[in-house]
């Protein structure tokens, strides 16, 4: 099993890379985002329990989203590893990652964290709100997504490079571009 989690500020390309290792290399997918947005889209319990801090940038709560992360672990099946895309957020994540996959007698391969400039990031989220109309593409939530990751995801990737298992890729270019640049530096 070849699990890699894909790090990066809002705005990295985490989603776009996932789908492109999700058709190209073969990987399950799994996008604690999506997962999200499906609940609040449908309007079950969970959805109208996490809408509101989603709308508003910030992170929702660990419990509910290990919760989230483990039955789409679990309903995964046939695929030769999972990209795991906006988990782990925090080091209380990421254990509990550690701790699911151990139990399986699995863990993470490597985790790439997508480089991209703040000013590029931002001026790829504005114009994201254009084509997609997130709820959580506003000025106002793209700079409390920032101050999150900032305190809550950036110390993630210290856990990961205590393990050795961080690996830094250029996440600026063409789609293809950064694609190749994470296949040469994972081997998947
Ligand atoms: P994303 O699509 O990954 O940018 O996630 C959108 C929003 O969903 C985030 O701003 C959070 O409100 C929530 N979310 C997604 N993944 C997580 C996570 N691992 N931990 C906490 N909140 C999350």
């Amino acid at each position: 099993m070849s699990h890699i989690v894909l790090f990066g500020p809002p705005g990295a390309g985490k989603g776009t890379q996932s789908a492109m290792l999700k058709t190209e290399a073969g990987l399950g997918h799994i996008s604690t985002g999506d997962a999200l947005r499906a609940e609040v889209a449908a309007g079950t319990p969970l959805g109208k329990e996490v809408g509101a801090v989603m709308a508003s940038g910030a992170l929702v709560s660990d419990d509910l989203v290990i919760g989230v992360l483990k039955s789409r672990l679990e309903s995964l099946n046939g695929v030769k590893g999972v990209v795991f895309d906006g988990f782990p957020r925090t080091v209380a994540q990421a254990q509990a990652l550690d701790q699911m996959l151990a139990s399986r007698n699995e863990s993470v391969a490597a985790m790439v964290s997508l480089v991209v400039d703040k000013e590029e990031l931002i001026e790829r989220l504005l114009k994201r709100a254009e084509a997609e109309g997130r709820a959580d593409d506003t000025r106002e939530s793209i700079a409390k997504r920032f101050d999150e990751y900032q305190a809550k995801t950036l110390p993630v990737a210290d856990y990961y490079r205590g393990q050795n298992k961080l690996v830094e890729v250029n996440g600026s270019g063409s789609v293809e571009e950064v694609f190749q640049r994470i296949r040469q530096a994972t081997g998947v």
